[in-house]
């Protein structure tokens, strides 16, 4: 006898609803963006019990047409895409025409609906996939959609969700996401009776404020700076707040092409362009909107992530970072550059670098150049020089922030030199340990000595088993996402091997009872997420590349920080545990550790 045969849709939809309704939030953010893809102006939101009762959403968009309404909650059924190329060319925020039928499937469901030119509307309703009503029905233009009892028969499901608050601030969340993209549409929301938002149409800064400005005492907008870059590549703009107004809880958001999404290469871009502008553990807030082509985004991987692949991420980090930089120094935020033009020559890592692979890029470093100085001559070719990692399209979104050339430069040293002296090391702005060497000055980043000091240490102790683990007093509960916990229990060896003592507390809680002792003060969940996102960003799926995730971002952050003042006997410890390494020019991230301002040069000053 054959046994196999297809599922009823009713049990494939219940299936599929797993993947894209998982909480209340999701279900919200289906049928918002439902309203905006329906062109909607005006949306208003109502949740009771956190959306456990009920979900609402009622929009002035184009409504749907009898047919439609039915249609729209079978599989696969979608009036935004119909061809496979449409998938690289979106402009709806949905395309996958699964949410309906999911949320169908696991929630009683009632649409009235009504399309501009029509007369009358239509009622419909679903349960569990059946519909059981469908009628004429007097109602406004638009789209009235209510979720009642998510997962009222998926006790398991309904079980699996967190507090009311949790949910609620989870839908919040989905929320800001969405008002932040579409100033131009009023909304409103309303919780349990109370309306907790009303948010008219308004410029972007203006809605900015009106979300956020509510819980601070000076205007929110007032403390952020726009930030703008055009290029044939990516056009960026948006806002960043000062350092000073950063904090421990800030509201931080890219968007691409009108989309949330999550991106921790972009967010070091944005915390790189800070550096030693803020206190331990303070962040700035940011909200940046990147446009592109859609060809080169690809936003097709899983209907509730949040990532986004880049077809050149690399050269958008180095705009982005650019831009950032600008804004900065424009209003007059940043103390002074010095140094740190060889910041623009960071290479994000955003795949994984073998560190005895990377090439020192023939790069001359203007130390002089100020491009935040805008008064400066245009000279293209000098710009191309500056920069030479970075392609030739940026080049026309800089070619106002031009440098002047032949001026002395900082030049790559290909090994430690062995010469320096260890007599008197100082430090320049607490940042650099300045060493005089027979050809010149040498300028070593302590930061980045540390780490890579720190870095071979721990790629040997985890390859050998031999991390040395601190047990915790209050051991921290570390909550996932069902593919972060899948990915921690997998790398679970390797992060033992480094002194991370994980228990299984829950489906995806964890508690971390004991932490690498190289660890010392900084927060072991952060850096234990930090090195889920790189490995999931990177999909990284072998034993030796996790370890080397592992080990860069603990010593990442377990590494001096700049900033710090080091007294003299730190700073011959460091540089000489740092000059017995093999391979010292570039971090294992491929960043520069030192540079060397030559005899030569600096008599060129004179
Ligand atoms: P998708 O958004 O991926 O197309 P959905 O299952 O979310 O799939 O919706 C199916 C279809 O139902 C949409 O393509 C759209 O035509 C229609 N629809 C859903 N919500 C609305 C709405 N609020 N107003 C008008 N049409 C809607
Ligand atoms: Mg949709």
């Amino acid at each position: 006898m054959d046994i196999i045969h297809l599922l009823p849709d009713s049990v494939a939809n219940q299936i599929a609803a797993g993947e894209v309704i998982q909480r209340p939030a999701s279900c919200l953010k289906e049928l918002v963006e439902n309203s905006l893809d329906a062109g909607a102006k005006h949306v208003d939101i109502i949740v009771t019990d956190a959306g456990r009762t009920l979900l609402q959403v009622v929009d002035n968009g184009m409504g749907m047409s009898p047919t439609d309404a039915r249609m729209a909650f079978e599989r696969h059924a979608t009036s935004k895409i119909s061809k496979a190329a449409d998938l690289f060319n979106l402009h709806t925020m949905g395309f996958r025409g699964e949410a309906l039928p999911s949320v169908a499937a696991v929630a009683q469901v009632e649409v009235l609906t009504r399309r501009r030119d029509d007369e009358v509307g239509t009622l419909l309703r679903i349960e569990g996939s059946r519909v059981v009503e469908q009628n004429e029905a007097q109602c406004p233009a638009g789209t009235n959609f209510k979720v009642k009892n998510l997962f009222f028969n998926t006790p398991a499901r309904r079980r699996f969700l967190k507090t009311n608050s949790t949910e609620l601030r989870n839908i919040i969340n989905e929320f800001y996401r969405i008002v932040l993209v579409n100033p131009d549409v009023h909304f409103t929301f309303t919780s349990d009776g109370e309306l907790l938002f009303d948010l008219p149409a308004s410029s972007l800064k203006q809605r900015i404020d009106n979300v956020f400005g509510k819980s601070s005492r000076k205007s929110f907008a007032s403390q952020l700076v726009d930030v703008k870059a055009e290029t044939a590549v990516v056009s960026i703009y948006g806002y960043i707040g000062t350092p000073e107004s950063a904090t421990k809880q800030p509201q931080q958001y890219f968007f691409v092409n009108g989309r949330y999404m999550r991106h921790p290469y972009f967010h070091k871009a944005v915390l790189t362009s800070f550096a030693g502008m803020l206190a331990p553990e303070q962040q700035p807030h940011y909200f940046i909107y990147l446009s592109l082509n859609p060809e080169l985004i690809d936003v097709n991987i899983h209907p509730t992530k949040t990532e986004i692949k880049f077809a050149d991420e690399q050269m958008i980090w180095q705009i982005l970072l650019a831009a950032l930089r600008e804004s900065l120094g424009k209003f007059n935020i940043t103390p002074s550059l010095d140094f740190d033009r060889e910041g623009d020559l960071d290479i994000p890592s955003s795949v994984n670098i073998n560190p005895d692979n990377v090439h020192a890029p023939e790069v001359r470093v203007n130390q002089q150049y100020n491009p935040f100085n805008v008064n400066h001559t245009s000279n293209p070719a000098g710009w191309e020089k500056l920069y030479q990692p970075v392609a030739h399209s940026i080049v026309s979104a800089a070619s106002d922030t031009l440098p002047e050339t032949d001026l002395p430069t900082v030049s790559e040293q290909a090994l430690f030199p062995a010469d320096i002296s260890l007599a008197q090391p100082s430090q320049y702005k607490e940042r650099y340990i300045l060493l005089p060497s027979a050809d010149g000055l040498l300028f070593l980043d302590q930061h980045r000595a540390h780490a890579a000091v720190l870095y071979r240490q721990l790629r040997e102790q985890i390859s050998s088993k031999k991390g040395v683990m601190q047990q915790v007093l209050f051991p921290e509960v570390l909550d996932l996402s069902a593919e972060d916990s899948a990915l921690l229990l997998q790398m679970k060896d390797e992060l033992r091997s480094a002194g991370f003592e994980i228990t299984q507390i829950a489906r995806n809680s964890f508690s971390v009872d004991g932490v690498p002792a190289e660890l010392g003060n900084s927060n072991p969940l952060r850096v234990l997420l930090d090195i889920l996102h790189a490995v999931s960003e990177t999909g990284v799926t072998t034993r030796e590349q996790w370890e080397h995730r592992i080990a860069l971002a603990l010593s990442e952050a377990a590494a001096i920080p700049a900033g710090k003042t080091l007294q003299e006997d730190e700073m011959r410890d460091l540089v000489e545990r740092f000059a017995a390494l093999q391979d010292t020019s570039y971090s294992a991230e491929g960043k520069r550790i030192y540079a060397l301002l030559s005899d030569s040069e600096i008599k060129k000053m004179f």
